[in-house]
């Protein structure tokens, strides 16, 4: 990455907004909050592979607050004995609603604050009502920053597990790859 394209990506933190970079809610990995958290949700939960998980009271667009998967430890949320629980009877963090409208300067402003690092996003409906309609993460406008993707870890093991001849190290990951 060079200082120009640094650059125009800082300029891009105040001309677009975060409906620009969300994940659209069909595509949001969400439980409803009386999921029994029982080997099958489990492995859902895993096969994802996301840290956070926004939990709704009867339809997706209705979030009350966020799981983080590092809380379901000591929560029957793994182990063998413990007889399973429901999402609502782990501790969930405050979910953070952010308009649609707001500019990705202000989304990472919020971020910084330390609340949340992941927001839902509410856009006014054909209704004339407002909705969730998506998420956004502190990654989905650090890649806006960027210019570029952003791979942690999971990503790199999905990459290993799909591809049947992996890229060389330091290569690009072939078009493609899931
Ligand atoms: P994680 O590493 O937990 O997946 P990141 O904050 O690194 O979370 O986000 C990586 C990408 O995954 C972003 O595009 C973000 O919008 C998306 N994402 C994060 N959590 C979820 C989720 N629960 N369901 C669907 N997409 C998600």
């Amino acid at each position: 990455m060079d200082e120009v394209q640094l650059i125009k990506g800082t300029l891009q933190l105040t001309t677009k907004n975060v409906r620009d970079c969300m994940t659209p809610l069909e595509r949001v990995f969400a439980l409803e909050q009386a999921t029994l958290l029982d080997a099958d949700t489990l492995a859902r939960i895993r096969q994802r592979g996301h840290s956070r998980i926004p939990v709704y009271d009867g339809t997706p667009d209705a979030m009350v607050g966020i799981l983080l998967i590092k809380a379901l430890v000591g929560h029957g949320g793994g182990g063998t004995d413990a007889a399973p629980v429901r999402v609502r009877d782990c501790p969930l963090r405050p979910l953070v609603v952010l308009d649609a409208t707001y500019s990705l300067y202000d989304a990472l402003h919020t971020f910084q604050t330390g609340k949340s690092h992941l927001a839902a996003i509410r856009d006014r409906g054909a209704d004339g009502r407002d909705h969730v309609v998506g998420i956004v993460t502190m990654e989905d406008i650090l890649e806006e920053l960027l210019l570029a993707e952003i791979h942690d870890e999971t990503d790199l093991d999905k990459l290993r597990h799909c591809c049947a001849s992996p890229p060389p190290p330091g290569a690009a990951p072939a078009a493609g790859w899931c």
